[in-house]
């Protein structure tokens, strides 16, 4: 008999924005099936050379099950029917049918996409397309603005443009590590392993963590500043102030480099070491031994992530954060900088191609008449087409669902009724809304059931594309197996539908949108766009990346390659290339406790799940590091109120409540709790975090404040 062939695929892990190489192993199954077989960490790709963590290692087991697979479209006419299998084509029909009905009637704003930084770069680019330059709206969001966006705003306000100045290299070469807010040894395992090694070699490398919790990356600290919640800015600021009064900073780089410190200065003086570590809540020596590591070592690398970003005032901590680095010009060469690891495997693909409400292609901006002007002309659309403002970002997306503002929305790859703020509120809106299309490849997420049109979308190991990790770098996608059933890869959908509304919508004589039909011609598209822009990569296509393997942006035609670092010479991307300091006072978090809820509940992540856990909760291994829900509370709080280990407790906001098993820990002081954000309905009867979560958000980032509520809780 003919022995299966065994195959061995080049791709990128799907889990998290470290982007790790990974090489996939698959074959034939005795019915004829192709069938992963194992994923090994891949040697040759410079994000890990060859190292995953639990999630990257279980991936064959988390691909291999068709068990809750979705495999054939749905659609149903009405709210009060169950939805009924159907072929594609009229699946096809009848999502461009409804959702050209909409627009004719209601206008293009009446629709809305909400996508996902899990999205390939090539299914972003038909999405932005369909939604910005066919049907006129920007009202294309994404779960990145949950992840993102404050350290976007952040970038753009300080250097002119989003992205981070750093490379994974800088964790070789960092001497001092500030964690703000990040706990790297769960969110970035393959990272930390790098810092860890780097620390071995040399002792002279310190960490320092800013955190509410001791986490497992705080508890291997030489410092771990254990402040209040929501007080990053008072502490940068403090330790700014310290190194101002220490005569640190790098006067010559700033007159030469930058504008705005004389403001900030003057903000800085209420922040004295004392003041600041009061509203931290640590001692006063500890912040000034952290301002003295950051601001005296030869190369001093902060890393952050959702800490500093998912709050109401998460653009002014990104920026107090970045101005640390400027005045001391602690950026801008091997080791230094700021460096904001990004959650999702690809939110800065999706940024890449501008698929959010606030940007358009190639980091270029919807309020610009010249960069609309620029779209249209390489879109071959007519002038005008491009909506002029911005469109619903994130949370306001849903609240416009809710208020009928919004008719129908599109839901890509994502599960928004377990993962937004308040979800009590998304659900209704969910309910509300006229016509809910969700694309997914898991039949069991919270999102599903609000599903008027379920599309069944192929999903890691069966499709191609690329993906933009954490340090700006390019890598391939590859397809190892074929999708099962009738799914479909993202891209392909969003397509098929926006051929059929183009048919019916597009003004006569107009040019054919979606011409591209393979992952490469749209990479081919949207590279096309990136030329003469920051994130120029015209000279890097599917050839280079095969042949050379994956590469970081820029990587211009005309250049030699690949730029490791930006602003090496002190060049930023504003108009008048000079980085800019900004006036950043702290401002407390937006929901203070009281009588009713005394508590402050903090949020974060499990060492081996991710996200909504509808993959890896496929896979039985990765509970055992953390098997069950909880909440954790120091004993202190528990013997107030009466409460032992294991019972269950509900906890209440002002907005819903939860149950989980209660846990007793010191790793959060008394007066906060803890709660992991993975667990959703489909593991708890009363849903998840975000049945108490608030939807308020940073007005410049639209980020909502996701890490932090006033809470009670008490025996359920
Ligand atoms: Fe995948 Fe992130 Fe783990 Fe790397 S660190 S294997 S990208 S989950």
């Amino acid at each position: 008999a003919l022995q299966p062939q065994a195959r061995t695929t080049r791709s990128t892990c799907c889990y998290c924005g470290v982007g790790c190489g990974v090489l996939v192993h698959s074959r034939s199954d005795a019915d004829g099936r192709e069938i992963i077989t194992g994923v090994e960490g891949d040697p040759a790709h410079p994000a890990n050379f060859g190292r995953l963590c639990s999630k990257g290692r279980t991936l064959a087991e988390s691909a291999r099950s068709l068990q809750g697979r979705i495999l054939q479209p749905e659609l149903r006419a009405t709210r009060g029917e169950a939805r009924r299998p159907v072929d594609w084509g009229l699946a096809l029909d009848t999502v461009a049918e409804r959702l050209a009905r909409i627009v004719e009637r209601h206008g293009p704003d009446a629709v809305a996409f909400y996508l996902s930084g899990q999205l390939l770069t090539e299914d972003y680019y038909v999405f932005n397309k369909l939604a910005k330059g066919l049907l006129g709206t920007a009202n294309i969001d994404t779960n990145s603005r949950l992840c993102m966006s404050s350290a976007v705003a952040g970038y753009k306000l300080a250097f002119g443009a989003d992205g981070p100045p750093t490379c994974y290299e800088d964790l070789e070469h960092a001497k001092t590590v500030l964690f703000a807010g990040s706990n790297a040894a769960y969110a970035h395992p393959v990272l930390f392993r790098r810092l860890e090694e780097a620390r071995a070699r040399d002792p002279q490398v310190r960490w320092i963590v800013a955190d509410p919790r001791r986490t497992d990356t705080a508890a291997m600290a030489d410092l771990h500043l254990a402040i209040q919640p929501g007080t990053d800015v008072a502490l940068f600021n403090g330790m700014l102030h310290h190194l101002v009064w220490e005569g640190l900073l790098d006067q010559d780089f700033i007159a030469a480099h930058t504008s705005g410190f004389g403001e900030l200065k003057q903000l800085l003086r209420e922040y004295t070491p004392r003041m600041s570590a009061e509203l931290c809540g640590i001692e006063v020596q500890d912040l000034v031994t952290a301002a003295e590591w950051f601001g005296r070592s030869p190369a001093a690398l902060s890393l952050y992530c959702m800490g500093l970003n998912q709050s109401a005032h998460g653009t002014d901590k990104n920026l107090a954060l970045i101005q640390l680095h400027l005045a001391t010009r602690q950026l801008g060469r091997p080791g230094a900088g700021p460096f904001s690891l990004t959650g999702q495997p690809n939110a800065m693909g999706g940024r890449e191609v501008g698929g959010m409400a606030t940007m358009l292609a190639a980091h270029r901006e919807l309020e610009d008449p010249a960069h609309r002007a620029e779209v249209e002309a390489l879109w071959s659309l007519a002038p005008g087409t491009l909506p002029a403002k911005p469109g619903l970002a994130a949370v306001e997306l849903f609240d416009a669902l809710h208020s009928d503002k919004v008719k129908a929305v599109w839901i890509a790859c994502t599960n928004p009724a377990h993962s937004m703020p308040d979800i009590g509120r998304v659900r209704e809106a969910l309910q509300r809304a006229e016509y809910v299309i969700v694309q997914e490849c898991y039949a069991g997420t919270d999102t599903v059931p609000y599903a008027d049109a379920l599309l069944p979308a192929s999903t890691w190991g069966e499709k191609d594309g690329t993906v933009t990790n954490s340090e700006r770098r390019i890598s391939r996608v590859r397809a190892a197996v074929a999708a099962p059933g009738q799914a479909k890869p993202d891209w392909w959908i969003a397509r098929e539908v926006a051929r059929r509304l183009e048919a019916r919508l597009a003004s006569p004589g107009a040019a054919p949108l979606f011409e591209a039909d393979t992952p490469e011609r749209l990479f081919d598209e949207h590279r096309a766009l990136t030329v003469g822009r920051d994130l120029d990569i015209g000279g890097l296509d599917y050839a280079v990346l095969e042949r050379e393997g994956p590469q970081q942006w820029p990587f211009p035609a005309d250049a030699a390659g690949a730029q490791a670092r930006r602003y090496v010479d002190g060049a930023f991307a504003t108009a008048d290339g000079r980085a800019r300091f900004h006036p950043t006072p702290y401002r407390p978090v937006v929901e203070q406790t009281s009588a009713r809820f005394p508590l402050r509940m903090i949020t974060g992540r499990l060492r081996d799940q991710w996200h909504g856990m509808s993959r890896s909760g496929r896979v039985p291994a990765l509970f055992a590091h953390s098997p069950d829900p909880a909440l954790r509370m120091h004993p202190e709080d528990a013997a107030r109120r009466a409460l032992v280990a294991g019972e269950l407790v509900r906890i209440a906001s002002k907005r819903g409540e939860l149950v989980l098993p209660l846990e007793l820990s010191d790793e959060v002081a008394s007066g906060t709790v803890f709660a992991a954000m993975h667990w959703s309905g489909q593991y708890l009867s009363s849903g998840g975090v975000n049945e108490v979560s608030l939807p308020a958000v940073d007005a410049r980032s639209r980020q909502p404040e996701l890490k932090h509520a006033a809470v009670r809780v008490e025996k359920a």
